[in-house]
């Protein structure tokens, strides 16, 4: 047996908090709480669970509720409404006490037994460990997406991981302070924190078929996701600097309507000189016009963003950097 000792992160305070966002999973819960108190009970670490209730219509409250008479080590977040995934486990975040964090799915698809890896894993230096489900237990509607959204992902964030979709993660508190959560982006939080500069590590995990109750997400995931996708694109190349995207963009508009215009405008010039006639404009010239036009309100759009980034970074607890240690 694994017996998992302190990881020398887990300095002072509580060791592990166990997330758990659930919305309508009223018959898991009792399994579920078994499973981790199992999975626990070979860890020598202190730990908390924290159930965060996302405005489930069902008896999931109720069974939290007495579950909790019986383990004093759960705690139970409710949301007012259902605010979806990406809240609920924005709120676990900013309400766990523990040093290091895991975030599991209520419905088993996930398997506590493997929290112990997750966490041998982050021994080897890794500040977020990511869940890969190497057999995947879904519908081929799921799968197939997530396959070609997993391989999007590696393409446009150059991260190498296989499943940044699988709630089963690891991460050090610190990785996720400040950690904007928020619309379905709890898929890509691998990528956002890899922005800031943390370790992603990754290993296969375990994946059960869902037995109760219904999967919160269809097919119209692939298209969001990949809108999604585009966003972190984005934010990891431009997110600091959102005029030299736009900005460029722009001037290279203005030049190419400059470019044609001008083309256009000599070859206008000769035909009047040969003719002595002037020849009607043609669409180019009216193209050209659209270029400099656009291309000017894009430029004009990147100071728009650049103000905003800047009002971004002096409201909020977000620097342009984090620290990791400083010597002296
Ligand atoms: N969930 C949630 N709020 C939502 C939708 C889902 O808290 O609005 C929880 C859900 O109860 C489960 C986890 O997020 O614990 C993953 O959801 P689901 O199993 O439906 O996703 P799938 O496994 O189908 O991708
Ligand atoms: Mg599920």
């Amino acid at each position: 047996m694994n017996i998992l000792r302190k990881l020398e992160y887990m300095k002072n305070g509580l060791d592990l908090s166990i997330i758990i966002p659930l919305y309508n999973e009223q018959d898991s819960i009792l399994s579920l709480h078994k499973k981790i108190k199992h999975a626990m009970s070979k860890l020598k670490m202190s730990c908390e669970i924290v159930f965060v209730d996302d405005g489930s219509t069902d008896r999931s409250l109720e069974r939290l509720k007495a579950l909790q008479r019986k383990d004093k080590s759960i705690r139970i977040i409710v949301l007012r409404k259902n605010f979806g995934q990406s809240a609920a486990i924005n709120a676990g975040f900013s309400n766990a006490k523990g040093n290091v964090l895991i975030v599991i799915d209520a419905d088993l698809q996930n398997d506590p037994e493997d929290i112990p890896r997750l966490l041998a894993k982050m021994d080897e230096g890794y500040d977020v460990v990511s869940g890969w489900r190497d057999k995947r237990q879904d519908p081929l509607s799921k799968t197939v997406p997530s396959r070609i959204s997993n391989w999007l992902h590696r393409k446009l964030t150059g991260l190498d991981i296989h499943d940044s979709g699988c709630s089963l993660k690891a991460y050090k508190k610190e990785s996720v302070n400040d950690l904007e959560l928020y619309g379905e982006m709890h898929r890509y939080i691998p990528a956002l924190i890899a922005i800031r500069g943390f370790k992603i590590g990754e290993i296969k995990v375990k994946h059960n078929k869902r037995e109760y109750g219904k999967s919160k997400y269809g097919i119209d995931r692939l298209l969001k996701g990949f809108l999604d996708l585009l966003y972190i694109r984005f934010l990891m190349k431009y997110g600091s600097r959102p005029l030299h995207f736009f900005g460029l963009l722009g001037l290279f508009q203005i030049i190419l309507g400059v470019l044609i215009g001008v083309v256009k405008v000599w070859d206008l010039y000769r035909k009047y000189l040969n003719t002595g006639q002037f020849v009607q404009f043609g669409p180019l010239l009216l193209f050209s016009g659209f270029l400099i036009i656009i291309g000017i309100l894009f430029v004009i759009f990147g100071f728009l963003a650049e103000l905003t980034i800047r009002i971004y970074y002096s409201r909020s607890q977000t620097k342009g950097y984090i620290i990791r240690e400083i010597l002296q």
